[in-house]
């Protein structure tokens, strides 16, 4: 990937920066940026209100990314992608309408034990609240779910799925193709996570045929506080709005309101414009590069760095499917992970410890926290190399 790097001005500013920590947020490059920074300075104004030319100018703006989001993941209709602040606001969108109108006693909604607490919680709220039950697919010490685990998880009292497509933590790709198959075969509806399979797998929501999938810009070289949900045309189209405001209605008087129609519906309040505008240029960006050319350039650095760690005596791997993104988890045996980060950030290795909101994976592997290092367009081969001559030192101060 060479070049890419000079595109993405964190690394003028800290030449020597290694950034391995794409999985929380990934960095920005200048046509992100400069995307924003253009809108504010040329085109600024709120959208689908004004009449006059700058208005109007705004709202081509903002919609023109809800197009590009439209053909980024295939959807049928530009109507069925709506604009949410991040992957967390499209799961409780769905979970505070969708499944907590469809939730009744007794009612299941089936997540795997891999989930992010963004996609856990607010499923485990609506069961609460409706006495329903949260039923939890297992994976396997290696990180792997079996498919045979999660078609007994479905019974005639499921009324959703919600899976992630790549563990955060585990860096497993789960095979969502064949788990929406599996879902569908029994009536079951199902609500993909791609908030970390977003920057480099194809996502095809027809082919997939998958019922809700949602993502973040900012883990896609976007801005923060935007993000995305799509959802069938028919299943928006039932729902009722979460939130209510300006831009969602239809009429209003003091006896009623009549509501816009989708998407619309669910875009109560001035939305985050610029923050989309920029979406719209990390998707240019994502499209100009190519995620096929992003995957090979992280699965061979993920291989590389998997051997090297690996290498490693007294550091442990945690998740090793055959399928995995470029996400690694491992304890450095006789480090707190919080120490391995602290020391590998004095020399400018940014990686992440901690639970990475996931403690029932900490729970299921008994422990407090793992390191995380996870890759992106930006990282080379040298890059791997510095964190394992980080990681020696750690060893080194902690022998
Ligand atoms: N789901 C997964 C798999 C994630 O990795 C994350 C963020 O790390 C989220 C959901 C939540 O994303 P956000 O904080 O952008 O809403």
């Amino acid at each position: 990937m060479k070049n890419i790097r000079s595109l993405f001005p964190i690394f003028k500013e800290y030449p020597n920066l290694v950034y391995l920590d794409s999985a929380s947020t990934t960095q920005k490059p200048h046509s992100v940026i400069d995307a924003e920074l253009a809108f504010y300075q040329k085109q600024n104004a709120n959208v689908h209100r004004g009449i006059y030319p700058l208005a109007a100018k705004a709202t081509q703006a903002y919609e023109a990314t809800r197009e590009k989001v439209k053909q980024f993941l295939n959807t049928p209709s530009v109507k069925e992608v709506i604009f949410t602040s991040g992957t967390t606001d499209s799961v409780n969108l769905v979970a505070s309408t969708f499944a907590l109108d469809r939730v009744g006693e007794g009612d299941e909604v089936v997540i795997s034990a891999m989930e992010h607490h963004a996609n856990l919680i607010p499923w485990q709220q609506v069961c609460l609240q409706k006495g329903g039950k949260l039923v939890v697919v297992p994976f396997d010490t290696e990180g792997v779910l079996s498919l045979a685990d999660f078609e007994k998880a479905i019974t005639d009292r499921t009324k959703l799925v919600a899976v992630t497509h790549v563990s955060n933590t585990l860096g497993t790709v789960n095979p969502i193709a064949d788990m929406i198959k599996i879902a569908h075969s029994k009536n079951v509806p199902v609500f993909v996570d791609a908030a970390q399979s977003v920057a480099s797998h194809v996502l095809d929501v027809q082919a997939l045929d998958v019922d809700f999938l949602a993502f973040s810009g900012h883990k896609l070289f976007g801005p923060t506080g935007v993000g995305v949900l799509y959802g069938k045309e028919k299943w928006l189209n039932s729902m009722r709005p979460h939130r209510f405001g300006g831009e969602m209605i239809r009429d209003v008087t003091f006896k009623r309101t009549l509501f816009a129609p989708i998407p619309q519906k669910f875009e109560a309040g001035t939305p985050n414009i610029a923050g989309v505008v920029g979406l719209g240029a990390a998707i240019d960006f994502v499209e100009s590069v190519g995620q096929t050319v992003i995957k090979k350039h992280v699965d061979e650095l993920l291989k590389y760095a998997t051997n090297a760690l690996k290498n490693i005596e007294g550091l442990d791997i945690i998740g090793q499917a055959k399928e995995k993104s470029g996400i690694i988890s491992f304890i450095l045996r006789g480090a707190h992970p919080h120490d391995v980060a602290t020391i590998l950030g004095q020399q400018e290795v940014c990686i992440r410890a901690g639970h990475h909101c996931t403690q029932p994976i900490m729970d299921f592997y008994e422990l407090p926290a793992t390191v995380r290092v996870s890759l992106s367009v930006y990282n080379d081969f040298d890059d791997i190399d510095k964190l394992i001559k980080g990681l020696k030192k750690v060893q080194a101060i902690f022998a």
